[in-house]
This record gives structure tokens, sequence and C-alpha cells, in this order.
């Protein structure tokens, strides 16, 4: 079997493609087309069409979270595809924001209601559990923070009631595709720790080897121990294919890539692969 993996809109970009902070990994597998994510605007959209990929043949919509930059380019996606099945967790309706700093907090959540892009032809699917996509493809569902080293960070916030509150992001979720090589891994922003959602998807499928980890990896600010654990138990876990985006980090990437040699490549707007 193969899986084909596109992406449509990443931090970073290959040549004539647009970039913008957020992302949106269109995966084909078992003849179904599943877009994770759109983006934080149009800029996904703009890129599948330079690619000649048709967005109104898309069989369903994940997404990874509530955050603005995975969420932002729905309407631009419904516009082209109608009535889709969007599948997510229920807390991506959370009040969700952002401190930059001592004075500055913004709004950080979809940005569109939820009436608006029912409207658009989006038929939401929220559930806490992992939901089967295809014979082998599925969402992990909420994810448990069960590393011991991987936390969320703690700019991240949730408003209720008007009092602004450290966001558990439990809506943070992955898509895992079984295959007969091993599994493959679609992170939107790993919030609760790639090693943790790599882990839940071993737990889920009953299955050893995680064949590759592809998307944001939120590695951007981790501690040089989180770092270093997270190297070693992506090894151990037999890694083939990492690539990293988005919410990496120029510190984290360089690592990965130095630890992972060729088995690493920054996954960025354009790029197309088919595993294995
Ligand atoms: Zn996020
Ligand atoms: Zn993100």
């Amino acid at each position: 079997m193969e899986v084909d993996i596109t992406t449509l809109i990443e931090n970073t970009a290959n040549y004539g493609f647009l970039a913008e902070w957020g992302l949106s990994i269109l995966v084909e597998v078992d003849g179904v087309r599943i877009l994770m994510d759109t983006g934080l605007s149009f800029s996904a959209v703009h890129n599948a069409h330079l690619m000649g990929i048709d967005l109104s043949t898309i069989d369903r919509i994940v997404l990874s979270h509530g955050h603005a930059d995975h969420t932002g380019g729905l309407q631009e996606v419904l516009k082209i595809r109608g009535e889709v099945e969007v599948i997510a967790h229920p807390d991506i309706w959370a009040a969700k924001h952002v401190r930059r700093d001592q004075e500055r907090v913004r709004y950080n959540g979809i940005p569109f209601s939820r009436e608006e892009l029912e409207s658009r032809g989006a038929r939401f699917k929220l559930t806490k559990e992992p939901v089967h996509i295809t014979e082998h493809a599925m969402t992990t569902g909420e994810i448990p923070m069960v590393s011991g080293y991987e936390e969320i960070e703690n700019n991240l916030l949730v408003k209720e009631a008007g009092v602004l509150h450290p966001d558990p992001l439990a809506d943070d979720l992955a898509l895992i595709i079984d295959t007969d090589f091993g599994l493959v891994v679609i992170l939107g922003c790993a919030h609760r720790g790639i090693v943790n959602t790599a882990r839940h998807a071993q737990n889920l499928t009953g299955k050893e080897l995680v064949y590759a980890a592809i998307g944001g990896t939120h590695l951007f600010r981790a501690s040089e121990e989180r770092l270093e654990r997270t190297v070693a138990d992506l090894r151990e876990m037999g890694i083939q294919r990492l690539g990293v985006s988005h919410c990496t980090g120029f510190r984290a990437s360089a690592r990965l890539a130095q630890e992972f040699e060729d088995a690493f490549f920054l996954n960025n707007a354009g790029t197309r692969l088919t595993l294995p």
C-alpha cells in the first residue's frame, strides 16, 4: 500500500508557493482524500490550485485543534468543497487565546462562528474518541499526557466566563495511517507532545514501529532536556522518515537533522511524497 502526502501550506515554501504561519496537509490513502487542517488564510487553497489539486474532491476534513493557524483557511476550502464532514475534538470551540507578553493577549481560536461554517457546508463530527476514516486511517482522538517530560506551553490560554486559564489543548489530535510498513503519524502542532502522540498511536493500533512522523512538532521553545529525550524516544520507535514543519523551530530542526540524517527533511509548502 501507498500513502500520498502533500503539504499545502507551511511556514516556509518550495519554489513558487506561498508560505504562512500555519499548516495544511492533504493525505491520500485507500482512495480517500483527507485534508488535515487548512492553514491561516487563503494560502492553502492558492497552493493547491498551483499544484493542480482539486479541493472539491476531498472526502473529509480533520482539524488537529482549534488554533487559527490550522482553521483559518476553512471557509476558503468550504467555498470550493461545499458539504463535507469535519472531524475534530469538541474543545476546538473553546475561546482560545495566546499571551504575547505581560500586556498583550489576543484571540487565537477559530476565526469563524460554527453557524457560518455550517452554512458553507461543514458537517462537524465532534468527538474525544478516535475516528476510523478508512481501513487504514484514523484520528487519535484525545491524546493522554504520558511521557512525563512533554508539557503544554503556558502562554496558550482559554477564556471561560471572562477569565483566562491555561489551555489543556485537549483538542490536540493527529492522524494515524496504519500501514504494512509501520505507522505514519501526521501531526498538526503536537501541542500534547510528539512522543505522547506517537505512543498513543502505538497503543491504539497495537503496532510498535513508527515509520514516519510528519508535521508540526511544537519544539520551538523546548528545553535541552526535552529535546534530547524526544530524540531518544523517536529513535526507540524506529522512525525512518521525520518531516518536521511549522512550530518545530530552527534549533530543534537542526538538532533533529543532525541526529536523524537522511531520515530527516523539512516538510514545507509544496512538498509531495509517497510512502514508503
Ligand atoms: Zn496550535
Ligand atoms: Zn500551529
